[in-house]
């Protein structure tokens, strides 16, 4: 039996490019039996066996149920092992922190939401997110972390992990939020910006691998994520889609990073529920002014909700943003020429009533070729597609970008992954 370790050293470097080959295979499903990875790879039988054998003895992959027989002797089905490790994603909201553990196939097995405000700065903040995974993992039964996902509501650059700039989160700039997760649980961490993992969830509910994609969210705060041809597009900061921050023509409202103007001043969910209270204390009535007079907090949910149920106030409030919001996408699609546009987040949540004003500005404002073949729809806007796109990011990383240097360790290490 060859040694594991001699894989590390590149001798057999056509056995090392297969084994992985095949256990990506087994694991995405393209191919699941011994006769199947021989079609697709062109291996001999012996040879596959061969890997096979190696792939179960380092414990990725093992022999399951028999395939349904296509006339001869019926083959063993091969499953990949997702109960080895776990993916923990921690995302983190301007308004919340919303954690999961995941299995290696993305299945969620804990999760624990709570409001937090990010602006309370990277010490606490990562102290309270960390306590909640710690609290999740003590929930389950001891598997190894084989990867952390950390999403933040800013620019981060990607190789480094540490924030850069981020308009909503003093005192974030460059901290190292890798580090903080890499030491305590001893697995490697990936951190992005977190309409990123929004976006990296829609690419991963597309049969087309090649996909060009926007993701646009809308909740109290305003960013995009960008796939191009399957990848995410992060741009040579992480600033890639960072729309929030854009200025809007003549508009004179203060943002809350500090300028004048901005998309998010005029569009985002807290800019609306400062509209809402000033129309309110202007006289206006309906379902929002009757939650404000019973003392409800005013929330971007609830302008959302009060819009689907018929309030004029609301409607006019939720069809502004989707209007504003439209004429920003316009201009990205004329740029980027995306196949889908997907928005979601809370103020987009309005449905069908955000989707139409959004769908008739970038029709207006975009060039006929660009937008011939768009589909523009609302994301699924549930409470766990964080934590889907998250472990998307994860799976993408560990499997399709750096199995090559951590496979020989039979599970990801942060040196081998970080190539210490
Ligand atoms: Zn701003």
């Amino acid at each position: 039996m060859a040694n594991v370790s001699t894989l590390r050293f590149g001798a057999q470097t056509d056995e090392v490019t297969s084994l992985l080959r095949i256990v990506n295979m087994v694991r995405s499903g393209e191919a699941v039996t011994r006769p199947e990875i021989g079609r697709v790879t062109g291996l001999g039988r012996g040879v596959v066996a061969q890997r096979v054998d190696r792939a179960v003895e380092m414990g990725f992959l093992e022999d399951a149920e028999y395939a349904p027989s296509s006339g001869g002797r019926a083959p063993r089905t091969l499953r990949f092992r997702t109960e080895r490790g776990r993916i923990v994603v921690c995302a983190l909201g301007g308004l919340h922190i919303h954690v999961g553990v995941t299995d290696l196939d993305g299945t969620i097995l804990h999760e624990a939401h709570r409001a937090w405000d990010i602006a309370t700065g990277p010490e606490q903040t990562l102290a309270t997110a960390t306590t909640m995974v710690d609290e999740l993992l003590a929930e389950d039964d001891g598997t190894a972390v084989w990867a952390i996902v950390v999403g933040l509501p800013g620019p981060v650059d990607f190789d480094s992990g540490r924030p850069v700039a981020p308009p909503i989160m003093p005192g974030w700039n460059g901290f190292d939020v890798r580090t903080v997760f890499e030491q305590r649980y001893g697995a490697p961490v990936w951190v992005d910006n977190d309409v990123n993992l929004l976006a990296a969830g829609e690419r991963a509910r597309r049969r087309d691998e090649n996909t060009d994609l926007i993701y646009c969210k809308v909740g109290t705060g305003i960013g995009a994520g960008l796939v191009s041809h399957g990848r995410l597009h992060r741009g040579a900061n992480g600033a890639a889609g960072d729309m929030g921050h854009v200025r809007v023509p003549g508009s004179e409202h203060v943002c809350r990073c500090g300028k004048t103007g901005c998309l998010e001043a005029v569009a985002g969910g807290w800019a609306l529920v400062r509209d809402a209270h000033a129309a309110i204390a202007d006289g206006a009535t309906g379902l929002l002014a009757d939650s404000a007079a019973s003392g409800d907090e005013l929330t971007p949910e609830v302008v959302s909700r009060s819009a689907e149920r018929g309030d004029p106030l609301a409607i006019s409030l939720v069809q502004a943003s989707a209007r504003h919001i439209g004429e920003a996408v316009a201009a990205l699609v004329n740029m980027f020429n995306p196949s889908v546009i997907v928005v979601g987040g809370a103020v987009a949540s309005a449905g069908e009533l955000f989707l139409a004003e959004v769908r008739h500005r970038v029709y207006e404002l975009s060039l006929p070729l660009a937008t011939r073949d768009l589909v523009i729809r609302t994301s699924e806007n549930d409470r766990s597609e964080p934590i889907r796109g998250g472990v998307d990011l994860a799976r993408e990383q560990l499997f399709e970008v750096s199995l090559p240097r951590w496979f020989a360790d039979g599970r990801p290490t942060v040196a081998a992954v970080r190539g210490a």
